[in-house]
């Protein structure tokens, strides 16, 4: 009988399901990488409806999907106001207003949404945004401030008008809606970030240990240096070391002002012998996952190499031991700055 990777323990064939490396809602290639026999139904499961989930709609790399094309606007899935993908706008009168993403589902684009918040005027003429619990009291705002007497107040587009008053009367404020502003949330400049939390780093570590789990022998990805990995995907404990950053996984981009489009992931050992997963969906940030530290056992690990997964001619391709590189592939877009 076939042994789970996660939880160990042996199933009759028919209580597992097909595992892709990496969840098919990132992309459904055409010489897709899938574990079979390898991860139990049950496993499975418990990973699909949160951590897998989780990925697909709420970090940032899930809502590329949509720009890349592997997602239709229309099918487009969101949190909400309880999104962990935190968004402000960071040019203009709405300098530091909240927003969040939703679908229009008219026009099928997805747009910025403000979260309940009211702007209040300083001084320079800028606005400081408070959401509606935090509005400080009439009373406690200090003139030099906010320096008119009244208070200058601005409702940003899209909040609520009647749900705004309220909030504003309830902390003393008198104020008369005056019509609506000139100011839109398209096309305007936001700073995106998203909390790298345990459920993220849960779903990079089981596509780092299937990703590993799909290029070696049953023998070494049982054995007991991946215990903690296994317990660190299922129930986020204990932890393993994860770093997140923006640097290129593949050595040419190191220095070239573009990347490849797709997903890179990769196998080494390092300088103290540890299994390191290297992971970057859209080629965008850089989770790196350490499988299992210092690894001396007397099996040996198929380690060196990676794959390039590309999201335009839908193929995964192989990537060069050292130096990183991908054979032949110049699909590429220009490298931007991230803001973190
Ligand atoms: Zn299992």
């Amino acid at each position: 009988m076939p042994t789970c990777i996660y939880c160990k323990v042996d199933k009759k064939p028919d209580l597992f399901n097909k595992e892709h490396v990496l969840h098919d809602s990132f992309g459904s290639f055409n010489n897709t990488l899938t574990l079979i026999n390898k991860v139990c139904a049950s496993c499975n499961s418990l990973c699909g409806d949160t951590i897998d989930r989780l990925l697909a709609r709420d970090t940032i790399e899930g809502f590329k999907r949509t720009q890349y094309g592997l997602k239709k606007n229309e099918d487009f899935k969101t949190e909400g106001k309880s999104s962990k993908i935190k968004i402000r706008v960071c040019e203009g009168l709405l300098k530091g207003l909240a927003a969040y993403l939703f679908l229009d589902q008219k026009q099928k684009k997805i747009l910025l949404k403000p979260l309940p918040q009211i702007g209040l005027r300083k001084g320079c003429g800028t606005y400081d945004f408070f959401a509606f619990e935090n509005i400080p009291s009439f009373e406690l705002t200090s003139y030099n401030k906010y320096p008119c007497s009244e208070r200058m107040i601005l409702i940003p587009p899209g909040v609520d008008i009647d749900d705004a008053i309220e909030a504003l009367k309830s902390k003393g404020y008198n104020y008369s809606y005056t019509g609506e502003s000139e100011l839109d949330l398209e096309n305007i400049l936001c700073e995106v970030t998203r909390v790298i939390d345990i459920e993220l780093q849960r779903v990079m570590a089981k596509i780092a240990f299937n990703f590993f789990a799909y290029f070696n022998d049953e023998n070494v990805i049982l054995s007991h240096n991946f215990d903690k990995v296994r317990n660190f995907v299922l129930h986020g404990q204990p932890l393993i070391k994860i770093k997140v950053d923006n640097e290129s996984i593949l050595d040419d981009e190191k220095t070239a002002n573009s990347l490849r489009l797709g997903h890179i992931i990769t196998l080494e050992k390092d300088h103290s012998n540890s299994i390191i997963i290297q992971i970057s969906l859209f080629n965008t940030f850089r989770y790196t996952v350490e499988l299992s530290g210092n690894n001396n056992s007397n099996y040996a690990v198929n380690v060196g190499f990676g794959r390039f997964f590309d999201v335009h001619n839908m193929t995964i391709n192989e990537i060069r031991k050292t130096p990183l590189l991908i054979p032949s592939i110049n699909l590429r877009i220009p490298k931007v700055k991230i803001l973190m």
